[in-house]
């Protein structure tokens, strides 16, 4: 079971900040969550503490019946695509995609069959050899989604700025987005300022104001 829940979880930031106020949520394994909200009410915080990057303050959260909140982020089984998509542009798109699991010290064979199986799902094996400098920002998006597809996650977080500004694109990820979770799966936690996108992509849309979830639908 990966359903994700989270126990009244609080976020100070250092400075005195209370950026995430006694939030409780739950979200059933295979969910399609968006979050939607004004900007600085905490969506990015309650994403990076999901994701591991930010310590939680206090309250708990569960991966299924694992507490997460000591885990590192490796070992969370929870993927986070980043803006920019933070790739290598001097490696090829095989590398981009293997970098990961290579640090996790996975054996060639199943790193080499990881990468091929991602990137035969999101379209891209013609061009596992090509440096990301040579590809387009559709390829690269793709690159990004199947870099963090590789782990197998139980979840994947996308924050609003790994949504392009181009309608093209963004449509296009959010494609491979949907298809990741019906296919695959994979609960999906999707931050989105575009109200629309929020309420047609979601199984559950979560709204937030001033650090606290007001409804969730
Ligand atoms: P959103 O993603 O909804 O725009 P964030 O989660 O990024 O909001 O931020 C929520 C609030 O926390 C904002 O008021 C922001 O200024 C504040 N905040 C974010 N990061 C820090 C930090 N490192 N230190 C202090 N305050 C922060
Ligand atoms: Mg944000």
């Amino acid at each position: 079971m990966a359903s994700l829940t989270l126990k009244n979880i609080n976020k100070i930031y250092p400075n005195g900040f209370v950026s995430v106020k006694d939030v409780s949520l739950h979200i059933n394994d295979g969910d399609f969550v968006t979050f939607h909200g004004p900007s600085g009410c905490g969506k990015s915080t309650i994403l990076r503490m999901i994701g591991g990057l930010e310590d939680i303050t206090s309250g708990e959260m569960y991966l299924g019946d694992i507490l997460l909140n000591d885990i590192l982020p490796r070992d969370r089984k929870i993927a986070m695509a980043f803006q920019n998509y933070a790739l290598y542009k001097h490696f090829n798109v095989y590398d981009n995609m293997a970098l990961g699991l290579k640090l996790r010290n996975m054996p060639r064979n199943v790193i080499s069959s990881r990468v091929k199986e991602a990137a035969e799902f999101l379209g891209i094996s013609e061009i596992l050899d090509k440096k990301i400098k040579a590809i387009t920002d559709s390829q690269k998006q793709k690159v990004a989604l199947g870099r963090a597809i590789v782990f197998h996650p139980k979840a994947l977080l996308l924050d609003e700025d790994f949504a392009h500004n181009d309608e093209k694109l963004r449509a296009e990820m959010l494609h491979d987005v949907k298809k990741i979770n019906r296919k695959l799966g994979i609960t999906v936690l999707y931050v989105t300022n575009d109200y629309e996108e929020a309420i047609t992509l979601a199984t559950k849309v979560v709204f937030m104001k001033e650090g606290q979830i007001t409804e969730v639908k």
